[in-house]
Order: C-alpha cells, then sequence, then structure tokens
C-alpha cells in the first residue's frame, strides 16, 4: 500500500503527543494537570442544550441538512454581526454554516489554491492554516509574529514578488497561540494590501468574545473594503462553551462564500440541524452571560500571570483569547522548558515551537482548566526554582 505524500508529509497534531504523554505518566499513578489543550471545561448554556432537546424531537431534523445550513441559522449569524459589529451582510450569499470553524479553514485552501499556489501565513498560528494549504498542493510562505511588533505581521516586509504571487493571506485575531489583538487600522491596512496585490484575506475570529478588561474584539469586516476581499471565520465553540457540537460560520464577500458552500457541498452534507438550532439559541445568548464567564477567564488568567511572575517569567498579559504565551527562561527551548515542567512538577503546557519556527522560545498555558485544578497546579509551582537548563549540543 503507497499513501499519498500529504499524508507522509503530515505532523502528527500538536495535541496527539502531549495527550500521550499524559497518559502515560496517569499510567504511573501521577496526578498531571494540563494547562495544554484550548477547550473550555464550562458546561454549554442550559437554555442552549433546551433548544437541541426540543429540536432533536422534530422530525423535519432527522433528515439532511442543507450544506449551507438552515437559513434561520444563516439569519441569526447575519443579525448578530449587525448588533455585535455593525456590519450588514445579507443571509443568503454571504454567510454559511460549518461543521466547526476548523472544517471551514481547512476547505477554505480548496477555494483558492492550486497546486504550487502560495499562501501567506502567520507563524506561530494554529496549524489548520497551514496544513489546508498543504493538503491543496499550496507552498506556505511564513509570516512571523514578533513581540516587538505586537504579535502582528509585518506587511510591508513582504517581497513583491510573494505579495504578487499569494493568493490568500491568513490572519487571526484576537490570536491564538499569543493573545494579541489587533486594531481596526491594522485590518484596513490588510484590505489595501490585498487589494494592492489581488490576494483573498481570510480571518479567523474565533475569539472576539472571548475577552477582557473591557476590551471589544473588531470584525475584519468592520474595514472598510473588506467585504470585497475577504471573509471571516467564526466559532461558537469559544465564546459558548460548545466545543464538542462543532458550530461554526463563514461570513465575508459572497463570491468567496459560494466557492466555500461549492466545495463543501461536494464534501459533506451540512451539520446536524438540531445542533443548529442549538446555535440560533446560542446566538440570542445575553451579553450578561458572556460577561459572566469571561470573568472566570479574567480571573484565572490572574492567577496564572501572578504564578508565572514569582518564577520570574515575563507573560504578556492579554486582552483576549484562553492562553498566556510566554517566553521561556535563558537557556531553554520550548520543548525542554515544557519537558522540565512535566518532568519536576508533572504539568503540562504546550511548546510554542509546536505553532511554527517562531514560536520558539515561548510556551502556551491554555485557561480551559477547572478553578480547582488551576490551584492545584499553581500550588506546585510555589517556590519552585527553576534548575539551570542543561547544556545541549548546540551550548
Ligand atoms: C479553537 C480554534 C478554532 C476551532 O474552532 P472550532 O469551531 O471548534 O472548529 C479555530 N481557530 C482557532 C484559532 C482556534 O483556537
Amino acid at each position: 500500500m503507497q499513501f499519498a505524500n500529504r499524508i507522509k508529509q503530515l505532523k502528527p497534531y500538536l495535541f496527539v503527543g502531549i495527550s500521550r504523554t499524559i497518559a502515560a505518566k496517569r499510567a504511573q499513578g501521577i496526578d498531571v494537570i494540563s494547562f495544554g489543550i484550548g477547550d473550555p471545561d464550562i458546561p454549554t448554556p442550559g437554555h442552549v442544550l433546551e433548544a437541541l432537546k426540543s429540536a432533536a424531537d422534530r422530525p423535519a431534523n432527522h433528515r439532511y441538512p442543507e450544506s449551507e445550513g438552515l437559513f434561520e441559522f444563516r439569519k441569526a449569524v447575519t443579525d448578530w454581526y449587525k448588533r455585535r459589529f455593525g456590519v450588514t451582510l445579507d443571509p443568503v450569499t454571504q454567510a454559511i454554516n460549518l461543521i466547526g470553524a476548523k472544517e471551514g479553514i481547512g476547505h477554505a485552501a480548496l477555494c483558492f489554491l492550486d497546486p504550487g499556489d502560495l499562501a501567506l501565513v502567520p507563524d506561530p498560528a494554529y496549524p489548520v492554516y497551514g496544513v489546508g494549504t498543504m493538503f491543496a498542493g499550496g507552498d506556505v510562505y511564513p509570516l512571523p509574529l514578533n513581540e516587538e511588533n505586537g504579535f502582528l505581521p509585518d506587511l510591508d516586509s513582504i517581497p513583491a514578488g510573494v505579495a504578487r504571487r499569494a493568493k490568500v493571506l491568513w490572519i487571526n485575531y484576537p490570536n491564538n497561540p499569543t493573545g494579541a489583538v489587533a486594531p481596526l487600522s491594522f485590518f484596513e491596512k490588510v484590505v489595501e494590501f490585498a487589494k494592492a496585490n489581488e490576494i483573498a484575506v481570510l480571518h479567523d475570529a474565533c475569539y472576539t468574545e472571548v475577552t477582557y478588561d473591557g476590551y471589544h474584539a473588531s470584525s475584519f469586516l468592520q474595514a472598510s473594503g473588506a467585504l470585497e476581499v475577504g471573509m471571516e471565520f467564526h466559532s461558537l465553540s469559544k465564546t459558548f462553551n460548545m466545543t464538542g457540537w462543532r458550530m461554526g460560520c463563514a461570513v465575508g464577500n459572497a463570491d468567496m462564500v459560494n466557492a466555500l458552500m461549492r466545495v463543501k457541498s461536494n464534501l459533506d452534507s451540512g451539520a446536524p440541524q438540531a445542533i443548529q438550532e442549538m446555535a440560533i439559541e446560542a446566538l440570542e445568548t445575553p451579553d450578561s452571560w458572556i460577561r459572566q464567564n469571561n470573568a472566570i477567564y479574567q480571573r484565572r488568567r490572574d492567577r496564572v500571570i501572578a504564578a508565572l511572575r514569582r518564577l520570574g517569567l515575563s507573560p504578556n498579559e492579554p486582552h483576549a483569547g484562553l492562553y498566556i504565551w510566554v517566553r521561556v527562561p535563558r537557556g531553554y527551548t520550548s520543548a525542554s522548558f515544557a519537558q522540565t515542567l512535566l518532568e519536576e512538577r508533572d504539568i503540562v503546557v504546550t511548546p510554542g515551537s509546536g505553532y511554527g519556527e517562531h514560536g520558539e522560545g515561548f510556551i502556551r498555558l491554555s485557561l480551559t482548566i477547572p478553578d480547582e485544578r488551576l490551584e492545584l497546579g499553581l500550588k506546585r509551582l510555589e517556590g519552585w526554582k527553576i534548575p539551570a537548563p542543561k547544556v545541549t549540543a548546540a551550548g
């Protein structure tokens, strides 16, 4: 049997290795505390679950859904965009349902990239932008996200030849893994760059509602001209603790949405309608619920930041997202520090290098860990003296 190159080229999904290490430790009876994957620990809100229960009884929901999703779902999404961002969208042509944002993000590459085409992809980044590119036969041109630039890509530093060749630009704010946010002025710049170079902009906006300190994230579609060049991905997963239900959407430029609909209608038959009905209910959740949910993460953020500072580290305090992105102590790599935390403190974090070459030198801690586990984890760090790094071959 011979497998395709795309299978051979795949690195194991970032969290597979981590899950294996945790399982091995737990098999030895060690209580490992994981700050690894970002997967909300708090249950889906009760009113949303009730919507699923009644939707499950309706026979109309027992049959094939449409790939693009229920009109009512798309209308709920565009109504939410109007309320939340002041952006007017047509539910019929400018919105589509996704089986989780990840599904749409992965498939989007098939709409824009032929073999050998170039995609501009941030580094570090959520791995699916690059993997989707590879599946489509495209090549990734990495855009480094550095602390000096506030973890925004420096569009001016992209060589003119590369910009002209590129077909798509991926961006993601609020950002995973760095926790950075982008001002609307950055999105305006992206629109100009995209127009000048005829590039499709794909914005992953999964964390716009997970924000702290009163910060209000913008949609890319608020930038003037964005609808001419871009499409935005949203997810119900993080905002409403719905990772298990697989619900997302893409909205924006009608031709781009239509292309994604055509790809999807040839590959999947849409998401279960009963779950779309849940999502409609979720999108009508009062702001007060979202604020109270975010307050839980904000408190955890403050606890983790304080504990890391006591260790002598200098974490960025994120105004959004579910992650703390922190530089490892001098002499360590992402992997060696993550390994040391696991060996010495039985704590799991994600090595930044798993998100790309420019993630090297950082680790990521997720805030989606129940309060009592988080406190137990932070207790293990209390008074810990970080050992001198082992000398590596590189010195
Ligand atoms: C969690 C996450 C997603 C995936 O969202 P789903 O709707 O659960 O597929 C997409 N992008 C980023 C940056 C994420 O962190």
